[in-house]
């Protein structure tokens, strides 16, 4: 049986979903936009989707556009602000951002001719407020700040963030993937103008992405075409995906309460035995109660993965969404990590199906590989 811990990269979908989302596909795949009544049930119910998401958010319905990933939904973002920033030339964001962020200011800097800072965080991972904001002025026209750290597991103030910027003529943009089912997140404030979202990050399917947009914020079409997406992000709806991630965004949000604080409970057991083994915790105290990335000197993170992983134990080296050469080691160091330590920092990343057991057998299996590969 296998013991999995690689749930900041993706989840395992629940098995009532999976079977409805096979079913939805089987029976139900007219296209929405057909004129037939078949092809306007898959538009209702992607409309039920629809409201659900922006239920779980306290939005509007108007608000939320589907995409493709997160990846997708924070390209279009991004690449949209450019539209609207007049003779302004500056983006404001962290060094812990992932890929999906960073690569993208990249390229935009060599097409458009923008430039941007990063904001690197303090030695606990988290970035400062005042800092962060001492870098927004008159050239700033976006602001992108993600809410929890896909590899460390950091809470990011982005709600601070937000209310400061009110007022400013600055767009915001938080990157809140690894919140759903994880802390309370919620858009009633209305403290940022766009937010990025991903299903298969809390047990949906993969191939689903979720972008708000507030009402009122400006936003240019991404992908163009039939003009699905009320003319925002043309093609083919995925009905199926869309529905059943919005059921596992409710589930993710209804059990927050009781799987935090277990996921917390086996946090705290996982740290007291790395530390027995030697082990430098990297996570703060206050993260994401489902992720510990800590680091054992001298073994390097690919080596532990790929003992463990032999014994049917899964973790992760960091981000498993960028190439498996360059992981989230850069959100380390960007902390200060010593190198040598960062280069050996595994990622321990749980879900809701995490269970008890699962956790007695990585702490016996890290006791029994860990000393073995320290000689
Ligand atoms: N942002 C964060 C914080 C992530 O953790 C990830 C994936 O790990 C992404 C964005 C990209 O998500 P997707 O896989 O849906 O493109």
């Amino acid at each position: 049986m296998i013991r999995y811990f690689d749930n900041n990269a993706t989840t395992q979908m629940e098995r009532d979903l999976a079977k409805l989302m096979a079913s939805l596909c089987e029976e139900e795949y007219a296209n929405p936009n057909s004129m037939h009544s078949f092809g306007l049930k898959q538009a209702r119910r992607h409309e039920e989707a629809r409201e659900r998401v922006a239920h779980c958010l306290s939005v509007d319905p108007r608000e939320i556009f589907f995409t493709s990933c997160a990846t997708e939904t924070i390209n279009w973002i991004l690449r949209s602000s450019i539209f609207f920033r007049g003779k302004r030339k500056k983006i404001v964001t962290t060094s812990i951002e992932h890929k999906a962020v960073l690569n993208t200011l990249r390229d935009l800097k060599t097409i458009s001719n923008i430039e941007y800072r990063e904001v690197a965080p303090e030695s606990d991972g988290i970035v400062s407020v005042d800092k962060l904001l001492s870098e927004v002025d008159d050239e700033t026209f976006l602001v992108s700040v993600m809410a929890a750290n896909n590899v460390t597991g950091s809470i990011q103030p982005y709600e601070e963030i937000g209310m400061a910027l009110r007022g400013r003529a600055v767009l915001y943009h938080v990157d809140a993937v690894q919140t759903i089912g994880k802390i309370p997140f919620n858009l009633q404030k209305g403290f940022c103008d766009y937010a990025s979202f991903s299903a298969h990050k809390f047990h949906g399917p993969k191939g689903v992405g979720i972008a708000y947009v507030k009402r009122g914020s400006p936003i240019k079409p991404f992908i163009t075409g039939g003009g699905q997406e009320r003319g925002m992000r043309a093609g083919t709806q995925n009905v199926p995906g869309a529905l059943v991630a919005s059921i596992a965004m409710q589930r993710a949000i209804e059990n927050m309460e009781t799987s935090s604080r277990r996921l917390r409970d086996f946090q705290q057991q996982i740290v007291k035995s790395v530390k027995a083994l030697g082990g430098v915790v990297n996570t703060p105290e206050d993260s994401i109660s489902n992720t510990v990335n800590v680091s054992f000197a001298g073994i390097r993170s690919e080596v532990l993965v790929n003992a463990l992983s032999q014994e049917d134990v899964y973790l992760g080296t960091s981000s498993a969404c960028s190439s498996r050469s360059d992981g989230g080691q850069y959100v380390l160091d960007e902390m200060g990590v010593d190198p040598s330590l960062a280069s050996c920092s595994i990622r321990i990343s749980m879900s809701r199906f995490t269970t008890k057991e699962d956790v007695a057998i990585l702490i016996e299996k890290l006791k029994k590989t860990v000393p073995l590969l320290k000689f």
